[in-house]
């Protein structure tokens, strides 16, 4: 019998073992909860650090040992049964019952979603290589050694940080990107334009505001006629993974699996977190998501926190979650806290140019999202700026 839940019987099921499930499940256990946690993830293998996927993709070490999250066997010694390779097919809220593709069923007390999003994949990408699992990573790397030349689809921060592998080992690197600029979603114009003259300076020829017109594995053409040669990979955004959550009846938007600030769906029992979860935005309470690895990991953290308060009978804490991403391109430290791209007053502090800043973006004379460029020391300043600005304090 548990000592914490007085209770044998069903414990907390995680549905996800990327960065918010396994954080969950850490979080469980050292927070005192010593009822069983299982984490099921549908890819095979143990947790692993997905953000390693695309940097250095050419040469990096991405063995099982090296990505890991944890050490293989500290689940064990948590006694987090993580079962790799094994899908949830469907939830029975009323039975509070999950039913897994290898034909068994578990019993929850509180069910965690952390099912993360999937590549974007429109009809016309026909063949061409999306990139989110361990799995996609090392087939694109297989081709990209046989090839000479990358084309990438999609100026966003992960076809860049793909760009910037391929160009540092000498390849030659195409980017297309349809709107007039790249990463335009979560940086202001003068660290997109730091972003273009820095992938220019390693020879990647950007194409900025033109489309692919037809596209396969081996090929792109654009708009205007013009045909780009080599192995193709989209990068063109991601998409939350929500019909497990749709099939249970659980509230889903165009953003994402809805949850309030404590992480509960409008289901009793279940809980979303990390991509696949929409949490109500703390400047405008619409539901919002986000894709970055900190977020998360701190969703991971939180929703734990508000399952054991819910199971304790005492209120869920609310999870402040003003954004923070980075990202690593030729050596070059990238972050970005809080809504940089909003459209406010940009102030720079150092150089852009020379890759020593922070872009601060003010609304109202208010910051609301900063980019530090080689300094990831200074974001966290700003992000504690940001946090007091929306007068929230974190908790957690
Ligand atoms: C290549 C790449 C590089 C990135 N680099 C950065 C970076 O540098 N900085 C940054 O801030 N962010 C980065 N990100 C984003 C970051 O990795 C994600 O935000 C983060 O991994 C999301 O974690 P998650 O746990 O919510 O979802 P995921 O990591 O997607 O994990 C969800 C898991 O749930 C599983 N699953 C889904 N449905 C089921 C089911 N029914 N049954 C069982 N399992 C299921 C999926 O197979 C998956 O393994 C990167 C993302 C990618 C793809």
């Amino acid at each position: 019998m548990s000592a914490e839940t007085g209770v044998d019987g069903p414990g907390i099921v995680i549905v996800g073992s990327g960065t918010a499930g396994a954080t969950a499940a850490t979080t469980l256990r050292a927070r005192g909860f010593d009822g069983p946690v299982t984490v099921i993830g549908a890819e095979p293998g143990l947790p692993y650090r997905r953000t390693a996927l695309t940097k250095d993709l050419l040469a990096a070490d991405l063995s099982e040992a090296r990505i890991a999250l944890a050490k293989p066997e500290s689940w064990a010694e948590k006694k987090i049964d993580v079962r790799g390779g094994v899908r949830v097919t469907a939830i029975d809220p009323q039975a509070r019952t999950v039913t897994l593709d290898d034909g068994s069923a578990l019993g929850y007390r509180a069910l965690i979603l952390a099912t993360g999003g999937q590549p974007v994949r429109p009809a016309w990408l026909n063949d061409v290589a999306t990139l989110r699992t361990r799995d996609d990573a090392l087939a694109i790397r297989d081709r990209l050694r046989e090839s000479e030349r990358l084309v990438v689809i999609g100026g966003g921060l992960i076809g860049l940080e793909l760009a910037a592998s391929a160009a540092a080992h000498g390849m030659q690197v195409s980017v297309v990107e349809a709107s007039n600029r790249v990463v335009g979603r979560v940086v202001p114009p003068v660290v997109s334009d730091y972003f273009a003259s820095l992938h220019a300076s390693h020879g990647v020829r950007l194409r900025t505001g033109t489309a692919a017109s037809s596209v396969d594995a081996a090929r792109v053409q654009l708009e205007d006629g013009t045909m780009l040669v080599g192995t193709v990979v989209a990068a063109i955004g991601a998409l939350p993974d929500v019909a497990l959550a749709d099939s249970a009846g659980v509230s889903v938007g165009p953003t994402g699996i809805e949850v309030n600030a404590s992480l509960a769906t409008d289901v009793p029992g279940i809980y979303a977190a990390g991509d696949a979860a929409a949490l109500p935005d703390l400047r405008t309470g619409q539901p919002a998501r986000g894709e970055h690895w900190f977020g998360a990991t701190d969703q991971g953290k939180a929703v734990a926190l508000s399952v054991l308060a819910d199971l304790a009978g005492e209120p869920a804490p609310s999870f402040v979650d003003v954004p923070r991403a980075w990202t690593i391109q030729y050596g070059v430290n990238v972050q970005m806290v809080g809504w940089p791209a909003e459209d406010g007053e940009i102030s720079i502090d150092g150089s852009v140019a020379d890759g020593d800043a922070t872009v601060f973006t003010h609304v109202d004379g208010a910051l609301v999202g900063a980019v530090t460029i080689g300094r990831a020391a200074a974001a966290r300043a700003a992000r504690a700026e940001i946090t007091e600005a929306l007068a929230l304090g974190s908790t957690v």
